[in-house]
């Protein structure tokens, strides 16, 4: 089953002076429950994707199937909803919001669904739990180390139960010891049923996943099969 189907993918930067072309004429589809590295040089169209397989940016042509649904044109009010229930995002620089605690990090999303506080609470704790950084829970970002800090990015990602996270080269900012860990946590995440699509640079970090695909130029360009 396809989560996404991705076909002829454009998207074109145009400010006064120039035109890049970021994606020219990409396609690309990962299954439920795949766990996809996306690899490539600097400049090759990886953030462009990620944010458009985000909902955050929308492509000047082509088609992206999303669990079914064409979503290519949709406006950003669709897709900031289909986002926020479907979708958490894993950053290289964490992203978490300095001035609130890892509790209300984490608590965000579920926030911004409307859970009510009292099921908030054992969603939060369920998940810092998980993450094993509960016992930080009251303490603000700029006080964990930066392989905590992914721990709590990782628990704010899954916090609403998303069917896809995507992670931007999550462990870029980590240590060799914490980078393996968070690479097993998004191993055991995808193991219990998330896909997962990571942009990495590491070839360490890709053989975490099933399959890599390698880009260049605003395409797919490659396909190797690890499992
Ligand atoms: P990667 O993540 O692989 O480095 P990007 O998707 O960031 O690649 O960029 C693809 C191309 O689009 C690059 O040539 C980049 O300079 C250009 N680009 C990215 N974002 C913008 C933007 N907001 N405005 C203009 N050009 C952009
Ligand atoms: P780790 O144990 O994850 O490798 P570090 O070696 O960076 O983390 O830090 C050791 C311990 O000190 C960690 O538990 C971390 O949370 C804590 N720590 C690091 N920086 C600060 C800070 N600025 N304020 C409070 N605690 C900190």
């Amino acid at each position: 089953n396809n989560m996404i189907k991705i076909t002829d993918l454009e998207k074109t930067y145009r400010t006064e002076e120039v035109e890049t072309v970021a994606l020219n004429k990409l396609s690309l589809e990962v299954g439920e429950g795949e766990f996809v590295a996306i690899m490539g040089p600097s400049g090759c169209g990886k953030t462009t994707l990620m944010n458009i397989l985000g909902l955050l940016d929308d492509p000047d042509n082509g088609s992206f199937v999303f669990n079914g649904i064409e979503v290519a044109r949709f406006n950003e009010r669709k897709r900031a909803q289909l986002r926020k229930h479907n979708i958490g995002f894993v950053f290289q620089s964490f992203n978490l919001i300095d001035e609130l605690t890892v509790f209300e990090n984490v608590e965000l999303p579920l926030i911004y669904t409307g859970v009510k506080a009292g099921e908030r609470k054992s969603k939060v704790e369920e998940v810092l739990d998980r993450m094993q950084i509960m016992h930080r829970r009251n303490h603000f970002p700029q006080q964990l180390s930066g392989g905590q800090q992914q721990r709590v990015a990782i628990a704010r990602a899954v916090v609403n139960n998303p069917k896809l996270i995507l992670a931007d080269e999550p462990t870029g900012n980590l240590d060799s010891s914490n980078g393996n860990e968070v690479m097993q946590l998004l191993t055991d995440l995808n193991t219990a049923g998330t896909t997962i699509i990571m942009v990495t640079h590491s070839e360490h970090d890709a053989r975490y996943s099933h399959r890599t695909v390698r880009m260049l130029d605003g395409q797919t360009v490659l396909e190797d099969i690890l499992i």
